[in-house]
């Protein structure tokens, strides 16, 4: 059997016209897939039962237990930390929230190590945002910055930017002109028109500099603005304002390098200011699939993107106080919950430190370094492959993830449903 149309649950492209052959409830191929999404469908180690620690060692265990355990561990914590959500839909964002909330802890998402910054940068300047079909249907002048989708979108190019062709794009690649800025030359440098090798942590000065010129004030710049010669600044530009339609797409590379989001807000200023001129859009190149998802459901349920503080009876939110880091660095977080996501890969060492001090309960499909520290780990069904539920493409369309095969798992959904009945038992109980 082939399943048509189906959505990739990898990263914040979400493309949505992947072609599945399933045969006797396994997946035996996948069309259409780039190697990220072929390696999520094709499958690897999952995680077989759920575990406790006992003794310093994980054990199997029930999901009953698991559950019991995992619903202990957040009520007795007088600072528990919620933290992940980005590689799974938003039913489970809202659940979690709702169990955030019933344990008056702190949730936080994958964004705060990734474009948390671009999100803190839009609330202070707005956003001259597009969708990502209308990149790909007119967009005629296209810039990467700090962005290499070429390793971490395989298919975004060819989808929705530079490569792609549209209703008024018909040449796709030939009609279009391709800037990167970044620190060293990707492969997606490789693809430019122009090409701008700048200095780490200088992003800020650059895009400065290229505001002033584009504004008529370059004379006022010396020769050359970080490293960076005047001429080339004043090539791109002109590229700029030469375009009919362009589109700045911001990577990790702009928000997390020094100036964080104050790169982002100058980005779109950036861009407001070439709206001054002719149409410019700008969009962050979101990571997980649905980082951008947990974002929509923790905003309208709270009131706030990330990092937001549920412990005071109304929602707190206060990046540099309220982000899991943060937390964790301060030794505040007495129990942490990560649902879907890897922070000891990807955290800071002292942080990860703080994480193997307090018990911390993990729920995933997959094995990752966070199960070496875990007390109690759930194990799940795939979302957007094993599971259905909604999910948000970077650009903040809202798209339905199918199921495609059986699973044997509970849902990461029914998982959160499960220990928030059970934390509010034993409130009942109290
Ligand atoms: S580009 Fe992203 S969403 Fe598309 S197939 Fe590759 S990993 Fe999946």
């Amino acid at each position: 059997m082939i399943e048509e149309d189906v959505l990739c649950p990898f990263c914040g492209c979400l493309c949505d016209d992947l072609k599945v052959e399933v045969e006797e409830g396994r997946i035996v191929g996948v069309k259409r897939a780039c190697r990220l999404g072929m390696s999520k469908f094709m499958g690897h180690e999952r995680i077989v039962a759920p575990m406790v620690r006992r003794d310093g060692v994980l054990v199997e265990t029930s999901y009953e237990e698991a559950y019991e355990r995992a619903a202990e561990i957040l009520k007795a914590a007088k600072r528990p930390l919620l933290y992940g959500w980005c590689s799974t839909v938003c039913e489970t964002a809202k659940k979690g929230i709702l169990l955030a909330e019933e344990v008056g802890g702190v949730i936080d998402s994958t964004a705060t190590v990734c474009h948390g910054p671009s999100i803190i940068g839009i609330e202070e300047k707005g956003l001259a945002g597009s969708t990502l079909g209308q990149v790909k249907n007119r967009a005629d002048l296209i810039v990467f910055w700090g962005a290499n989708p070429a390793e971490a979108h395989p298919r975004h190019t060819l989808r929705y930017s530079s490569n792609s062709t549209g209703m008024f794009t018909p040449e796709g690649r030939g009609g279009r002109k391709v800037i990167v800025v970044d620190v060293r030359k990707t492969r997606t440098a490789k693809n430019a028109d122009k090409f701008v090798l700048i200095r780490p942590g200088t992003d800020y000065e650059v895009i400065a500099a290229l505001r002033m010129i584009v504004k008529g004030k370059g004379d006022l710049l010396p020769d050359a603005v970080a490293g960076i010669a005047k001429s080339d600044l004043e090539e791109v530009a002109d590229m700029m304002k030469a375009a009919k339609f362009g589109a700045v797409l911001i990577g990790l590379g702009l928000t997390h390098s020094r100036g964080r989001y104050k790169n982002v807000d100058g980005a779109l200023s950036l861009v407001a200011d070439l709206n001054g001129f002719t149409k410019f859009v700008v969009l962050a190149m979101r990571g997980h699939y649905n980082v951008a998802g947990f974002g929509q459901v923790c905003a309208w349920e709270t009131g706030y993107p990330m990092a937001v503080d549920l412990s005071r009876g109304a929602p707190y939110f206060n990046p540099g106080e309220t982000a899991a880091c943060d937390l964790l660095a301060r030794r505040e977080a007495d129990a942490m919950m990560v649902v879907a996501a890897d922070p000891a890969s990807n955290f800071p060492r002292k942080t990860v430190e703080a994480m193997a001090e307090i018990p911390v309960i993990q729920v995933d499909p997959y094995p990752n370094p966070t199960t070496f520290i875990a007390d109690v780990v759930i194990p799940t069904a795939v979302c957007g492959i094993e599971a259905e539920g909604t999910a948000y493409r970077m650009d903040g369309l809202s798209l339905r993830m199918k199921k495609v095969v059986d699973s044997v798992y509970p849902t990461d959904e029914e998982v959160v449903e499960n220990i928030l009945d059970r934390v509010r038992r034993l409130g009942d109980d109290n």
